[in-house]
């Protein structure tokens, strides 16, 4: 049975669908001011595989992740650069798409824009006024952080030391310095007409509200990565629970972080590397491969050395299949049977809050077997079985063993017939140089 580890109990509990065989997940997605960099990947390949791996356990999952694209970032540096902010955020919209298919990860089934659910927003937070846990003041509307008493359970954060470290910011007519916006009061920029004035919703109100406009009721997965715990998640299980009475999800995942040489990627650091950047120089799935191979809520401490030693191990995995491939092609075996001790150890794994690490090992195994095949027919079991894990990983690699390859290889048999030893040498030398021996 699969277990996941719950944030919100910091246990590792059975996963229980709510739905039978049905998933559904949301996991928070980008600002789209600006391309995403290394550690914003985390989450959009570690969801997907999550959700590859429930469709092989035979759930259908409906896998939500939003676009924020109303926010003081977006507004800030359309202004920056001269354009409009919605023309900035489909610009990066396409962006993300553009780095989510580079990763090879599979596009959510839905991605909601939080500029849709504008009027949704405004009811909810109507309904939060008049439930009597948010009040409007000169700057905006306010969650009143004080009526829930689980805050601060979901990030492990003590209610009174979270009153001593709030900032007491340009807010002060809020009753609570922990009392987080719903809605901010503003003209400049993307704006709305609200019971209120004119102004814009808070972030951790458009994913509550989008969560709840397309699930209607508790989901199964909430995720994101590590630094969304605190506040935005722990505020938007706030407004969940003050508006309809419940938690908004019933297992919470976080994604840890990825640092750079040990020090946190950042902007006044200049260390942040992009997706589309470094992809353009590395095998994108070498780079899923890096990632997968550390469990996910694990910090990763990225360095080149390290993308460097992950390239060489994917194109060692990449050319054991590539070679068994051929040769399987050459003796014309079918062969569609898969190991099931080794698929089964593979599930152990990841039934055991998706331990990817040891997945990589079991891979690891299975290549080297693959490398020391004795004919065809065990090499095509092989191939069947890392090839079912590895696509569930969406580590595979594109490989075709065309018809021009294989007249290469019978080119190459026939020089040797023949004694022509320089043909041979050339033919040999050429499909060495594209993996194929
Ligand atoms: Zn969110």
């Amino acid at each position: 049975m699969l277990r996941l580890y719950n944030t919100l109990t910091q246990t590792i509990e059975p996963f229980e669908p709510i739905q039978k065989q049905q998933v559904s997940m949301y996991v928070c997605g980008p600002t789209v001011y600006g391309d995403i960099h290394l550690g914003n990947a985390r989450p959009v390949i570690f969801f997907d595989v999550l959700r590859r791996y429930f469709e092989h356990l035979g759930y259908q999952v409906l896998h939500v992740s939003n676009i924020t694209d109303v926010d003081d970032k977006i507004i800030e540096k359309a202004k920056a650069t001269n354009r409009s902010e919605l023309e900035l955020a489909d610009t990066y919209t396409k962006a993300f798409i553009e780095a989510t298919h580079l990763l090879g990860s599979h596009l959510p089934t839905d991605m909601p824009k939080a500029t849709a659910y504008v009027e949704a927003m405004i009811d909810y937070i109507a309904a939060l006024i008049k439930k009597g846990y948010a009040y409007e003041t000169a700057s905006g509307v306010y969650f009143r952080v004080g009526k829930i008493k689980t805050y601060g359970t979901l990030s492990g954060q003590n209610l009174d030391a979270l009153n001593e470290g709030v900032r007491i910011n340009l807010d002060e007519d809020k009753e609570d310095p922990k009392d987080f916006s719903v809605w901010k009061k503003t003209t400049d920029g993307l704006h709305y007409d609200s019971p209120w004035g004119k102004g814009r919703p808070g972030w951790h109100t458009e994913c509550a509200v989008m969560n709840r406009s397309i699930f209607k009721t508790m989901i199964d997965i909430h995720g994101g990565g590590t630094d969304l715990k605190f506040p935005h998640h722990e505020n938007e299980m706030a407004q969940c629970l003050a508006c309809d009475d419940h938690t908004l999800a019933k297992v919470w995942m976080h994604v840890g972080r990825l640092d750079i040489d040990q020090v946190k990627m950042s902007k006044s650091l200049g260390n942040i590397i992009y997706v589309k950047d470094l992809l353009e120089k590395v095998d994108p799935l070498a780079f899923r491969l890096l990632m997968i191979t550390h469990h996910y809520r694990q910090p990763i401490h990225y360095h080149n050395e390290l993308m460097v030693q992950f390239i060489k191990e994917y194109d060692k995995i990449k050319r054991a299949i590539q070679k068994a491939m051929l040769a399987i092609e050459m003796a014309g075996v079918s062969d569609d049977g898969v190991d099931q001790k080794r698929m089964h150890q593979f599930e152990k794994h990841m039934n055991d809050d998706i331990n990817t690490p040891n997945v990589m090992t079991l891979v690891q195994e299975l290549v080297k077997a693959l490398n020391k095949a004795e004919d065809a027919r065990q090499s095509a079991g092989l191939v069947n079985t890392i090839t079912r894990i590895l696509d569930i990983l969406g580590l595979m690699p594109d490989i075709h063993v065309t018809a021009d390859v294989i007249k290469r290889m019978r080119d190459w048999e026939q020089a040797r017939t023949n004694k022509d030893y320089d043909a041979a040498d050339r033919l040999r030398q050429h499909l060495i140089s594209e993996g194929w021996l």
